[in-house]
Protein backbone atom coordinates (compact mmCIF):
# COMPACT_ATOMS: atom_id res chain seq x y z
CA UNK A 1 0.00 0.00 0.00
CA UNK A 2 1.36 3.38 -0.94
CA UNK A 3 -0.50 6.58 0.74
CA UNK A 4 0.82 9.02 -1.80
CA UNK A 5 -2.59 8.94 -3.63
CA UNK A 6 -5.31 9.35 -2.18
CA UNK A 7 -7.87 8.96 -5.02
CA UNK A 8 -6.90 5.96 -5.00
CA UNK A 9 -8.64 5.21 -1.45
CA UNK A 10 -12.07 7.03 -2.75
CA UNK A 11 -15.52 4.99 -2.35
CA UNK A 12 -17.62 5.02 -5.37
CA UNK A 13 -19.99 8.07 -5.32
CA UNK A 14 -22.68 6.75 -4.39
CA UNK A 15 -21.14 5.42 -1.32
CA UNK A 16 -19.79 8.27 0.21
CA UNK A 17 -21.19 10.07 3.29
CA UNK A 18 -24.99 11.84 2.80
CA UNK A 19 -23.87 14.25 5.44
CA UNK A 20 -20.37 15.53 5.37
CA UNK A 21 -19.38 13.78 1.51
CA UNK A 22 -16.53 11.52 2.96
CA UNK A 23 -14.92 9.11 0.51
CA UNK A 24 -11.67 8.47 1.79
CA UNK A 25 -12.07 4.94 2.87
CA UNK A 26 -9.76 5.50 5.25
CA UNK A 27 -12.63 7.67 7.54
CA UNK A 28 -15.22 4.98 6.27
CA UNK A 29 -16.09 1.87 7.95
CA UNK A 30 -18.39 -0.73 6.97
CA UNK A 31 -20.26 -2.67 9.47
CA UNK A 32 -21.88 -6.32 9.63
CA UNK A 33 -25.61 -5.04 8.73
CA UNK A 34 -24.37 -3.59 4.97
CA UNK A 35 -24.11 0.03 6.77
CA UNK A 36 -21.40 2.47 6.70
CA UNK A 37 -20.27 4.55 9.98
CA UNK A 38 -18.68 7.89 8.63
CA UNK A 39 -15.42 8.52 11.24
CA UNK A 40 -15.27 12.22 10.43
CA UNK A 41 -18.98 13.49 11.21
CA UNK A 42 -20.43 10.17 13.16
CA UNK A 43 -22.98 9.64 10.74
CA UNK A 44 -24.37 5.89 9.89
CA UNK A 45 -25.65 5.42 6.83
CA UNK A 46 -26.18 2.48 4.12
CA UNK A 47 -24.30 2.96 1.12
CA UNK A 48 -25.18 2.33 -2.50
CA UNK A 49 -27.63 5.15 -2.90
CA UNK A 50 -30.41 4.35 -0.30
CA UNK A 51 -32.97 2.31 -2.80
CA UNK A 52 -34.76 0.27 -0.47
CA UNK A 53 -37.00 -1.46 -3.05
ZN1 LIG B 1 -19.59 12.03 7.24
Amino acid sequence: MIAMANTENMVAPEDSCPSCGERDADRLVWREDETVECQRCGTVYRPGGGGDG
